[in-house]
């Protein structure tokens, strides 16, 4: 039997890791693909105290090492079904049946896609999803944010302070964000808002040079000169997993309190996954050792 089985080896899951086994405890991460999660696609994190720079995957090893030598067990495999019991879980994976006494959820958030072909090509090299990651290395430069919400507002507020021009791409001439965010940020200077238009294209060969955007009431494109493209277009947590056994908010994060319990007694989601206010790896791993924290001493 299982102490806590951990499904997602993010920096969320790792430092639930962590601190599930220095309390002594049998602790088993799942994971589907590899250690890391997001992380591993990170160029730089520049936002993570004590290191000044280092990559998403150099992080994600460390943390990851760390884990192992602690003593925490891994299972390289997709947990594909949860079954509640009346005093323990039992999760299925390719690999076997395991039974566990807790549930840590850190299975993450994937960014929402445009769904281009050139979206894809230059993702990291000009195309990011993370304005607070990303948005250092465009100094000077000029951007696209496209979308309409609160993030995408967020976003290019954050990046007028670092880049000369900001882009505003919106396919309605309405913006979804709160009020006060669009009164803050629509005013500024250096933000242009390029309303009732959706992304064609993203054009360059190895980095982004211009983005392509279509009038969706007239018809027409234009072509407009940009070095970065941020996309926030919303993210999709990936709680299809639980989300007939945990209550979820209407976009499909898991509903925590503070100390990370969800709706079930015994299962805790922690990071991206759960309805939170900010989603780095800080808070990821922060929440990772709340819950343990919480397991622990039996909140
Ligand atoms: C391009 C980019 C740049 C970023 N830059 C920064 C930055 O500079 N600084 C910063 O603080 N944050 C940054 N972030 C955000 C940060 O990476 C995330 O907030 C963080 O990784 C979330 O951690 P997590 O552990 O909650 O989930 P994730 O990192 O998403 O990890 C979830 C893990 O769960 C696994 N998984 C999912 N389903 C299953 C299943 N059924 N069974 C087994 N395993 C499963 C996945 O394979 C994945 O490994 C960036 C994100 C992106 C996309």
């Amino acid at each position: 039997m299982i102490d806590i089985a951990i499904i997602g080896a993010g920096p969320a899951g790792l430092t639930a890791s962590i601190y599930g086994a220095r309390a002594g405890l049998k602790t088993v991460v799942f994971e589907k693909n590899f250690s890391g999660g997001q992380m591993v696609v990170t160029s730089g994190i520049e936002n993570f105290p004590g290191f000044i720079d280092i990559s998403g995957s150099d992080l994600a090893l460390k943390m990851d090492e760390q884990a192992r030598k602690l003593g925490v067990e891994f299972v390289n495999s997709e947990i594909s079904n949860i079954d509640k019991k009346e005093t323990h879980f039992v999760l299925e994976t390719s690999k076997g049946v395991y039974e566990a006494k807790n549930v840590i959820v850190a299975m993450g958030a994937s960014p929402r896609k445009l769904g281009l072909e050139s979206e894809k090509r230059l993702t990291g090299s000009g195309v990011s999803y993370c304005a607070t990651c990303d948005g250092a290395f465009y100094k000077g430069a000029t951007v696209a944010v496209v979308g309409g919400g609160n993030t995408a507002l967020e976003d290019a507020e954050y990046l007028s302070r670092i880049c000369n021009k900001v882009y505003i791409i919106h396919r309605r001439d309405e913006f979804r964000a709160d009020k006060v965010l669009q009164d803050r940020v629509l005013s500024l200077s250096n933000v242009e808002t390029v309303t009732n238009c959706v992304t064609e294209d993203i054009l360059g060969k190895f980095e982004v040079e211009k983005i392509k955007v279509k009038n969706v009431k007239t018809e027409e494109t234009k072509d407009i000169d940009v070095t970065g493209v941020f996309v926030a277009v919303g993210t999709i947590p990936n709680s299809k997993l639980v989300s007939s056994l945990v209550e979820t908010d209407e976009s499909g994060y898991i509903k925590t309190d503070s100390q990370m319990r969800t709706s079930v007694p015994g299962i805790y989601a922690v990071g991206d996954i759960r309805n939170t206010s900010l989603r780095q790896v800080i808070t990821a791993c922060s929440d990772g050792a709340i819950a343990v924290h919480t397991i622990v001493t039996k909140q």
